[in-house]
């Protein structure tokens, strides 16, 4: 199955996942093998077999007899857009109609939450899933997901497509026009934490080579579904901007880093990436394309790292920063794929366009991935620095009848939780904070009278909980403790505040730091739900 020469040590991902479709899934005595064939510890290929949600690790009987596989299964997205579109109701619905050859299971978000609820048969996706669409799917027999990109190689060459890149590489651009670029238009990261493209460019470019850059398309956060939008959209923007960036740093190796739960864009890209290389008529960095196997945590980028070298996600304490020791131990340029699809367009129409953008003394245009109770869910484009209400009513369609406001994540399921009284405060990175809540990457899903904050919270922290590595006590503990807290009517709010404090300072990354804000939100804007 994976050829003669054993695969090197960063490798290991990639090999499970060969023997995981393979199988259905991880076998022990295929592990065992695995382990001698790569020259690694048995314990090495457990601890990270163990670690991914996509993978399963079944062990042998006394009788040396492995449990039958399930012939089909079936993933229903349990996620808090889906569950407020009817996921539970499904999912208690689904197995007996399906019958005992098909396997149902919750899934954690799959980045669908625009078509709520999604569920999976195998790989196929359903959108707007009901027990009819669910069932005609898995007698359909369509098990695989077929991407076609709005705009392939072709029409992105005739486009104008890689003619910056190749306007650098051939001299006719100098690299620092580029920074002053993203400078000027202040473009920042796109995957959450917001910190100025140009400048990490800079530091980077400071760095001793070789240096590296890892594309973050590993978007897990409940609520986020714009990569896989762009990448529907318009791969080549993005793969340019990498290029572009790899250009100005002085990158040799990329790796592209794509969520298992995308398999289609999985194939597309692939196929892609062979189109550019094929045309290529400079050097091309490495260009390498990584698939997640199922963990939220390693969208945080020291964990990507950590994954894209074959290990558990586990989150890295900083400093050192991985832009000074990231991929392999060498500087690394971490980036969210949005941010490098924006470079081509910025450079192009020039920063004082995109700069021009903005709403209530914002600048800029962002993506927000909308989902929940609108008429028009879907990645929209809109001004920084727009209002929630503005969003809903002038890019998503309004709410639909018999809906009306009640609250808001304005950064997915970490993000915190907004009531509809501040449903007119400019979103972007700042403006929220002083309320607990977060932009994030985007990801605003919209609650009416029907939700209730406390479901949501109780969403949020359950997939905390299951999503946490585990490697500190704060978050581990924690995020168990909290939910367990967050059961009955009445939650003990001084109790829930200590932990919550615990958490925020005691955390090694984001994930533990910001899980407190599922139920710090209730408890500070919602406490008519607990009363
Ligand atoms: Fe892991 Fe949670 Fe600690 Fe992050 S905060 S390193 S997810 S245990």
């Amino acid at each position: 199955w994976l050829g003669e020469t054993p695969w090197p040590r960063d490798r290991l991902i990639e090999a499970l996942h060969v023997v995981n479709d393979r199988c259905g899934r991880l076998p022990a005595p295929h592990l065992v093998a695995l382990a001698a064939w790569m020259k690694l510890s048995m314990a090495e290929v457990f601890e990270v077999a163990s670690f991914y949600h996509h993978f399963e690790v079944v062990r042998e009987d006394a009788d040396g007899r492995l449990p039958a596989a399930p012939a089909l299964t079936v993933r229903v997205c349990d996620g808090i857009a889906c569950e407020m579109a009817g996921a539970r109701d499904l999912l208690a619905r689904l197995p007996a109609v399906l019958g005992a050859d098909v396997r149902v299971v919750a899934a954690p978000c799959i980045g669908r939450c625009d078509t709520a609820p999604a569920a999976l048969v195998h790989r196929h996706p359903v959108p707007h899933a009901d027990v009819d669409a669910v069932q005609a799917a898995v007698q359909s027999g369509r098990r695989e997901e077929r991407v076609t990109p709005a705009v392939g190689f072709d029409a992105y060459r005739a486009s104008g497509g890689y003619m910056l890149w190749r306007d650098l590489v051939e001299g006719r651009r100098s690299a620092e026009s580029v920074i002053d670029v993203l400078d000027t238009a202040g473009l920042r990261g796109l995957g959450g934490a917001g910190f100025p493209s140009g400048r990490k460019w800079r530091i980077v470019r400071d760095m001793p080579a070789p240096r590296h850059l890892a594309v973050n398309l590993d978007e897990g956060e409940p609520g986020t579904f714009k990569d896989r939008w762009i990448l529907e959209q318009d791969p080549h923007r993005m793969l340019e901007g990498l290029l572009i960036a790899a250009h100005v740093v002085g990158i040799e190796a990329a790796w592209l880093y794509l969520r298992d739960e995308y398999p289609g864009l999985r194939t597309m890209l692939a196929a892609e990436l062979d189109a550019l290389r094929a045309w290529a008529p400079h050097p091309l960095p490495t260009l390498d394309l990584r698939r997640g196997a199922g963990a939220y945590v390693c969208g945080e980028e020291s964990a990507m790292i950590e994954s894209i070298e074959g290990k558990r996600g586990l989150p890295r304490l900083r400093p050192p920063f991985v832009a000074e020791v990231g991929l392999f131990g060498r500087p690394t340029l971490a980036h969210n794929g949005e941010t490098l699809y924006w470079v081509r367009e910025l450079v192009e129409q020039g920063p004082e366009v995109f700069a021009a953008q903005g709403r209530h003394g914002r600048q800029g245009l962002r993506r927000f991935s909308v989902s929940g109770r609108v008429n028009k869910p879907g990645v929209h484009l809109a001004p920084a620095g727009i209002t929630l209400r503005e969003l809903v009513d002038q890019f998503a369609g309004g709410m639909p009848p018999g809906h009306t406001l009640y609250g808001y994540l304005p950064g997915g399921a970490s993000g915190g939780i907004l009531p509809a009284r501040l449903a007119d405060l400019p979103l972007d990175f700042d403006t929220l904070q002083p309320h607990g809540a977060f932009i994030g990457s985007a990801a605003v899903i919209v609650l009416s009278q029907h939700d209730r904050a406390v479901d949501v919270a109780r969403n949020a922290m359950r997939f905390f909980r299951d999503e946490s590595c585990g490697q500190c006590t704060p978050c581990r503990a924690g995020t168990a403790k909290a939910l367990a807290l967050m059961q009955g009517p009445r939650w003990d709010a001084p109790l829930l505040a200590e932990l919550g404090q615990v958490m925020r300072d005691a955390s090694i990354c984001g994930l533990g730091q910001a899980a407190p804000n599922a139920f710090d939100s209730v408890l500070q804007h919602f406490p008519d739900e607990l009363a």
